[in-house]
């Protein structure tokens, strides 16, 4: 009774001829992408109308289509993994967990719950002890594996939202937010706007908020902070997305401990500098907080999706993402979906297992400290090249101007077209800024130099212009 579709599938898993191709593509754009253009050529980009066709009738054939996507898709791809990205803060992927990530799409796991994965289940408890000790947060601390900060931001929230109104007699998960008491959210004008998407979400608002003021470096201004109480969500931040700055956790988390208010930590880049004794000292009293959301994906390099939400109250936590049903049996072990708003998902705890037990506490320590490295050299270089530096450069970020704002947007426009190097723009402090994050464990020394001498090209264009 096999239909002729799944004499197809069944053919092409016995002659493997499509998983060849996609290793032989996959290797050809390895070797290749250091020299790509970091962004795509227009030619490239006009020949993606290809994909603009009706969905077709019949089956096709799997090689062909790999042949498409490696031949029109490989070069309309940004360049991330080649080491002169530097925007937004987006990570390049270390080779071990790429590799095991193929593996693993292989066995297709669903890590909602024990049953439907031991092996993703007892990864997660891995990785969910691994941070947990590498980042210095107290032993009880669990983790749900998610696919961003965003995510996992909306989670702490959740649970620290659960926390608060319980403490008043409400039970928010059962009753709702209409006619419960009243929670306060105190956060910084420079918070991340997906913390602002999460308290959307949540239903406590974009603007019912108490907006703290920021110093010149984005961190937030604890002597404007508001005085705290028991019903409180106090949100900080382990680096800014501009300036990479880090909040005074020490401060703010002491206030919030006396006052008995919940303290979330967006760490999405910044967290895993705990993980460095010479980086930790910026992340000095995170583990005062009650939850973290951190990215696998931006200064970890791990594969696209992978975050975790960690949170100290297992019970706020679980008791906010978990879902019933006649046909859901939870067990003694570990059930994934109790700890991430999802159910069915991919097991991306494979890769960030990989990328941890790959690098090992050292090799950790040392892929962030290059990070720093590079985003130092290119302070010493573009300062020395007459730029205007806006930040200090604590992390992995580099916020630098031209001499006046139609400067810094045109040489932004002329570095991002030149196809040496790419990094975004922002607006720091009433100003057009150029933004560089250096995330990705590929940059070399070279790749700054080549990317400075970018900086200094488009400006002589711009000034000459
Ligand atoms: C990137 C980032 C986020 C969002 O993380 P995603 O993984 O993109 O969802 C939140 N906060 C900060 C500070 C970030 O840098």
């Amino acid at each position: 009774m096999t239909s002729p579709i799944q004499e197809k599938m069944f053919a092409q898993l016995a002659e493997r001829a499509i998983f060849e191709h996609a290793k032989t593509y996959a290797f050809d754009y390895m070797d290749t992408v250091a020299n790509r253009t970091v962004v795509p050529t227009q030619e490239a980009i006009d020949r993606l109308t290809v994909f603009d066709e009706p969905l077709p009738k019949e089956p096709q054939i799997g090689e062909a289509m790999l042949q498409m996507l490696h031949e029109i898709g490989s070069p309309a791809t940004v360049a991330q993994t080649g080491g002169r990205y530097f925007g937004f803060v987006n990570g390049n992927a270390v080779p071990t967990a790429v590799a095991a990530r193929w593996l693993t799409d292989i066995w297709d796991q669903n890590p909602a719950l024990y049953v439907i994965s031991p092996i993703v289940a007892k990864l997660e408890q891995v990785c969910e002890r691994w941070a947990t000790q590498l980042l210095g947060l107290p032993s009880e601390t669990v983790a749900g594996i998610v696919s961003g900060t965003s995510i996992a931001t909306m989670c702490g929230l959740a649970a620290g939202r659960y926390a608060l109104l319980k403490k008043a007699g409400w039970d928010v998960n059962q009753d709702g937010l209409f006619g419960a008491p009243p929670i306060r959210v105190v956060l910084s004008e420079q918070s991340h706007g997906t913390v602002f998407k999460a308290l959307a979400l949540l239903g406590l608002g974009r603007n019912r908020v108490e907006l703290v003021p920021a110093d010149d470096q984005g961190r937030i201004d604890v002597d404007k902070m508001p005085e705290l109480d028991n019903n409180t969500l106090l949100i900080l931040q382990a680096g800014n997305v501009n300036s990479g700055a880090f909040d005074d956790f020490n401060r703010a988390c002491d206030l919030a401990q006396q006052a008995d208010a919940w303290v979330h930590i967006d760490g999405a880049f910044g967290l895993w500098a705990a993980a460095s004794p010479n980086l930790s000292h910026l992340t000095s009293g995170i583990e005062k907080a009650d939850s973290w959301s951190t990215d696998g994906h931006k200064t970890l390099n791990t594969p696209y999706d992978c975050a975790m939400i960690l949170c100290k109250d297992r019970h706020a936590l679980v008791a906010s993402m978990q879902a019933t049903g006649n046909y859901i049996q939870y067990s003694e072990q570990r059930d994934s979906m109790l700890y991430t708003p999802d159910m069915s998902r991919r097991a991306r705890a494979v890769e960030l297992w990989a990328t941890l037990r790959f690098l090992g506490e050292q090799g950790l320590a040392e892929m962030l400290e290059g990070l720093c490295a590079g985003a130092q050299m290119f302070e010493e270089q573009l300062s020395a090249a007459g730029f205007r530096m806006l930040n200090d450069v604590v992390f992995n970020q580099v916020m630098i101007a031209a001499d006046t704002p139609e400067d810094t947007m045109a040489i932004l426009a002329a570095v991002q077209n030149s196809g040496e190097c790419w990094c975004g723009g922002s607006q720091w402090q009433g100003e057009p800024v150029i933004r560089i994050s250096v995330c990705s464990w590929a940059t070399t020394a070279d790749d700054v130099a080549r990317s400075v001498a970018a900086f200094v090209t488009a400006r002589n264009q711009v000034k000459s212009a």
